[in-house]
C-alpha cells in the first residue's frame, strides 16, 4: 500500500504500528483461551448478594408468557406486556432480585458511562430524576426496584430461580420450562431476556486453580472480604496485596477504588483501554422535569442517530460518545453535521464493505475513489482522536514508561471506549503498579503469586476483571438449552452463525423471542434496544391473542431474507475487524465470525423504525401463523 501523508499523518506508519500491536495479541486458541466457570470454578458464579436462600415448593403452572431474566430486558418486557393488558406472565430470575447486569455488577465504582437521561428506561412513566449525568450502580439498582414497584412486578417474579431447560411441546403448543427449583411451567410464549454479557469468564492461565489466597470475579464482588461499598472505602484491603487481571471497562472503574484502599495493587494489563474524560455532573432537576412529553424518546433517538452517522440538527447528549462520532464524521464538532457529509460517510462505509466483499476494489472508478477517500479521511480523524487519548495519558501519568504502556494503539471502535476521570491518575499512587504484559497476558499463577516475565508478584487476593463470554455457544452462555420443533437445539441451529427474523424470531422455535444485539438494533445505549424489543414482542403476543391464534413461527423465506439483509447492510467490514486488536468485538481476532453475526447495518433507529412500520401494517408478515 502506498504511504499517504496528510495533515502530518503517515497513515502507512500508523497502520503498521496498529498491525504490529494486534499481531502480538492474536492467539491461536481464540475463545478457547478462557475457562468456563464450571466444576472447580463454579464458585466464581455463586451469588454473594442474597440475604436469605429461598425455600419454596416447586411451581407447576400454566401461563401466557414466561420471561427469562429480571434485568432491564425482562422488566421492560413485563411492563410493555402489562401496558397491552397481558398480565398472566412470570419472570424467572437466578439472582435474588431485579437488576440483571446491575444486580451482579456492584463492584466499587460500578457506573454507567452512557448518559443516565437516556440509559434509564421509562423515565417519563416513573418521573424519576437521576442524580447525575452518569449514574452509578446503587442508583441503577434502586431504580430497578422503583420500576418493579411502579408497575407491580414483584409478585410476578420468582427469584433465585435458575432455568435449566426450555422445550417446545408441539402437541400442547406450549414451552415447557424447568428450573433448578423443580418448577415445571408451561407457557404459550417465552421471552429470552438473559443478557448478552451475563456469563463471567476466566482466563485459562496455567496454575489458576493453585492459588491459595482469596479470589473472585468483579461481577460477584466480595464486600465481606474487601469491606466498603460500591462507592469505595474498601477498608478490608488496607493490609492486603491485590492483583487485578484485566484492564477493560470494568477494571477502569474499580481500579481507582482498590488503589485508594489496598496496601499494594498490581494491575496486570494485556491491552490498554482508551480512556477519555467523563466529566460527570449533577442533574438540573428543574430542567429534566420541564421537558416536553416525548423528550425521552427524542433524546434516545438523537444519540443513536449521531452514533449511526445520520444527520441531526443538534447534539442533545453532547458527551464523549457523540463527540467521537462527530469528529470521525469529519470536523463536525460544534456545528450541525451537514446532511450530505454524513450521508456520504454512511455510504462510504457501506460502499467499502460491498467493494471488499465483491473483490472489486481494484476496478474502482473516480467516483468510487471519492468514497474510498472518505474512508481514509475517517481513518485520519480516528488517528487524531486516538492520538489525543494517548497524549492525555502523558499529561496525567507521571512515570514515562508507565504512561507509554497505557497508550492504546488501535482504532477507537475496535474496543469499547472508556471514560473515567481517575483511572489513569491511579498509577501515580506509590502503592499502584502497572504490570504491562505487552499483549501476552499473565504467565501463570502460583499458590501465592501472579507471575509475569519470570517475576512473582506475591498477593493475598486476585480479582478477575476479565469480562464475560461472548462468542461461545448460546446455551452455554444462557445456562440452559432451548429445544424447539423436532428436538432442534438452538446451539445446533446457530452453530454456523445466527439465522433469525428481526433478530428475535428463529424458525423451529415458535412463540419464542430472543433479546440481544445480533441481527437487531445494536446500541451503545443497550436499554433502548431492549425497550424496542419489549414493545415489539408485546405487540406480537397481543396481536396473536386478538386473532385467537396460538402459534407464530418465522417463515423460512422471512428468515433467509433477513439474514441476507443483515449481510448486505453489514457495517463492520471484515477488513476493519481483521485490522483490530483482538477482543470480544471481533471474536478474539478470529474472523470465522460470520458477516451475519452483526447488528442491523443501518443503525438502531432505522431498525426500530422498520419494526414500527411492520407493526403498523398489522399483518404479522414473515410469521407462519396457526
Ligand atoms: P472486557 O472483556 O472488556 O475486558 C476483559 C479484560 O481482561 C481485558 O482487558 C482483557 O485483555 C483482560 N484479560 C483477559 N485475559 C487475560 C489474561 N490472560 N491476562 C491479562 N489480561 C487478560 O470485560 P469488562 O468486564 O471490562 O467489560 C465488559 C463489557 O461490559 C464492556 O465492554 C461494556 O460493554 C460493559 N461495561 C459497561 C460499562 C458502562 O459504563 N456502561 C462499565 C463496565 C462494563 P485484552 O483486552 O487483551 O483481551
Amino acid at each position: 500500500m502506498q504511504a499517504v501523508e496528510r495533515q502530518n499523518v503517515d497513515l502507512e506508519a500508523v497502520r503498521a504500528k496498529y498491525r504490529a500491536e494486534r499481531d502480538k495479541r492474536v492467539r491461536a486458541d481464540g475463545n478457547e483461551q478462557y475457562k468456563e466457570v464450571t466444576g472447580d470454578f463454579a464458585y466464581f458464579v455463586d451469588d454473594p448478594y442474597i440475604d436469605e436462600v429461598v425455600q419454596r415448593a416447586p411451581e407447576k403452572r400454566n401461563v401466557d408468557v414466561v420471561i427469562i431474566g429480571g434485568g432491564f430486558g425482562g422488566m421492560l418486557s413485563a411492563v410493555r406486556l402489562k401496558q397491552q393488558g397481558i398480565d398472566n406472565f412470570v419472570i424467572l430470575e437466578k439472582g435474588g432480585n431485579f437488576g440483571g447486569t446491575w444486580y451482579w455488577n456492584r463492584y466499587p465504582g460500578a457506573s454507567c458511562d452512557i448518559e443516565s437521561y437516556i440509559y434509564f428506561p421509562l423515565l417519563e412513566e416513573t418521573g424519576f430524576v437521576p442524580q447525575q449525568k452518569y449514574t452509578n450502580a446503587s442508583e441503577t439498582l434502586a431504580y430497578c426496584r422503583q420500576i418493579a414497584e411502579t408497575f407491580e412486578l414483584a409478585d410476578k417474579a420468582l427469584f433465585q430461580t435458575e432455568v435449566t431447560a426450555t422445550t417446545w411441546d408441539e402437541a400442547a403448543c406450549r414451552w415447557q420450562v424447568s428450573t433448578a427449583m423443580g418448577d415445571e411451567l408451561a407457557a404459550r410464549f417465552i421471552v429470552h431476556a438473559n443478557g448478552p454479557l451475563n456469563r463471567p469468564k476466566l482466563p485459562a492461565i496455567e496454575g489458576i486453580g493453585d492459588f491459595k489466597g482469596h479470589t473472585f470475579h468483579t461481577s460477584r464482588w466480595d464486600y465481606g472480604y474487601t469491606g466498603g461499598t460500591s462507592s469505595g472505602g474498601l477498608s478490608g484491603l488496607a493490609d492486603k496485596k491485590v492483583a487485578v487481571i484485566g484492564t477493560g471497562a470494568t477494571a477502569i472503574q474499580c481500579v481507582p477504588h482498590i488503589g485508594a484502599s489496598a496496601e499494594q495493587l498490581y494491575v496486570f494489563q494485556r491491552t490498554p483501554s482508551s480512556v477519555e474524560v467523563r466529566n460527570n455532573g449533577a442533574t438540573d432537576a428543574a430542567w429534566l422535569q420541564n421537558q416536553d412529553a416525548g423528550w425521552h424518546d427524542e433524546r434516545r433517538r438523537n444519540f443513536e442517530k449521531l452514533l449511526a452517522g445520520k444527520p441531526v440538527r443538534q447534539d442533545l447528549v453532547s458527551d464523549g460518545w457523540t463527540d467521537a462520532f462527530k469528529l470521525l464524521v469529519g470536523g463536525l464538532r460544534d456545528k450541525a453535521p451537514s446532511k450530505s457529509r454524513v450521508a456520504l460517510w454512511a455510504l462510504g462505509g457501506l460502499f467499502n464493505s460491498a467493494m471488499y466483499k465483491s473483490g472489486l476494489k481494484k476496478y474502482l472508478t473516480d467516483k468510487a475513489m471519492r468514497f474510498m477517500n472518505l474512508a481514509e479521511a475517517m481513518e485520519i480523524a480516528d488517528y487524531h482522536k486516538m492520538q489525543a487519548i494517548r497524549d492525555r495519558v502523558d499529561n496525567v501519568v507521571d512515570d514515562a514508561d508507565t504512561a507509554d504502556a497505557l497508550k492504546p494503539y488501535y482504532r477507537l471502535f475496535c474496543k469499547r471506549p472508556c471514560f473515567h476521570d481517575d483511572y489513569l491518575a491511579s498509577f501515580n499512587r506509590p502503592n499502584v503498579q502497572l504490570v504491562d504484559t505487552d499483549g501476552r497476558g499473565v504467565e501463570r499463577v502460583t499458590q501465592n503469586a501472579v507471575m509475569f516475565d519470570g517475576v512473582a508478584y506475591e498477593v493475598d487476593c486476585i480479582i478477575f476483571a476479565t469480562g464475560f463470554e461472548v462468542g461461545t455457544d448460546y446455551a452455554r452462555r444462557a445456562g440452559y438449552q432451548v429445544t424447539g420443533v423436532d428436538g432442534l437445539a438452538i446451539s445446533d441451529k446457530w452453530a454456523d452463525g445466527m439465522t433469525s427474523f428481526h433478530g428475535m424470531h428463529a424458525r423451529g422455535f415458535p412463540n419464542a423471542y430472543f433479546f440481544g444485539p445480533v441481527q437487531g438494533g445494536f446500541s451503545a445505549n443497550f436499554t433502548y434496544a431492549l425497550d424496542e424489543q419489549a414493545r415489539h414482542v408485546a405487540y406480537i403476543i397481543d396481536a396473536m391473542k386478538q386473532r385467537g391464534k396460538n402459534r407464530a413461527e418465522a417463515s423460512p423465506m422471512a428468515e433467509a431474507a433477513w439474514v441476507d439483509e443483515i449481510v448486505e447492510k453489514a457495517r463492520e467490514t471484515e477488513s476493519f475487524q481483521a485490522a483490530c486488536t483482538p477482543g470480544y468485538y471481533n471474536n478474539e481476532g478470529h474472523l470465522t465470525r460470520r458477516q451475519q453475526d452483526q447488528a442491523y447495518g443501518e443503525g438502531p433507529v432505522a431498525f426500530f423504525d422498520l419494526l414500527a412500520k411492520w407493526r403498523a401494517q398489522d399483518r404479522l408478515n414473515g410469521l407462519d401463523i396457526a
